[in-house]
């Protein structure tokens, strides 16, 4: 969510991220796969966000879906080496750089509905002061895949 919000912003546009939970919560995910490599230089965020947050991973044994173990060894990927990362602190930096690109971050707001009038998107949202809403020219859900306004099959409106 914030790089796609910093990706935005990098082509210019204005950008609100809605996000329900605090940074403070627990995240799945640790290991970034080499080839998010370059993804990550497009960003253009500071070198220490991954230095200082993430150890080097040479190689990953492991599981999905069934119960066969598979490897990948880092020697053989064109990108090298992946990362192991401390999630909450590679977050809480990512959110302070994204912040200082001039993004504006809502935390602890849930969106409650998006609707399209008149080519214009009306984002509801929830927050501890009550309910509001804001127009806006384009909307990205990434709300993950417990979405509750798109699926993979359909788009609405
Ligand atoms: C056990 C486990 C281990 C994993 N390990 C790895 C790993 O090692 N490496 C890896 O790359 N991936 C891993 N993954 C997968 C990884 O966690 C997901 O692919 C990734 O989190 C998806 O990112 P996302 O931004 O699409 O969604 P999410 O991380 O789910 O983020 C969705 C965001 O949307 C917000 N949101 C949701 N609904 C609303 C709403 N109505 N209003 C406002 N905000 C809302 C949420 O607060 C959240 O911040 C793992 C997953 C699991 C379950």
């Amino acid at each position: 969510m914030l790089s796609a919000a910093r990706s935005l912003c990098q082509y210019g546009f204005q950008v609100i991220v809605f996000e329900k939970n605090s940074r403070a919560e627990y995240r799945a995910g640790e290991h970034v796969v080499p080839e998010c490599k370059p993804l990550l230089k497009e960003l253009k965020r500071p070198a220490n966000i991954v230095q200082d947050n993430a150890a080097t991973c040479y190689a990953i044994r492991g599981t999905w879906g069934d119960d066969k173990l598979f490897f990948r060894d880092s020697i053989f990927n064109v990108y090298g080496e992946g990362f192991l990362l401390s999630r909450p602190d590679f977050d809480n930096d990512l959110l302070n750089f994204v912040k200082s690109s001039g993004i504006k971050i809502k935390s602890n707001l849930c969106v409650t509905d998006i609707s399209k009038i008149n080519e214009k998107w009306t984002i509801s949202y929830q927050g501890n002061v009550g309910n509001d809403f804001v127009l806006t020219d384009y909307l990205l859900d990434a709300s993950g895949i417990n979405t509750k306004f798109f699926n993979r099959l359909s788009e609405k409106n």
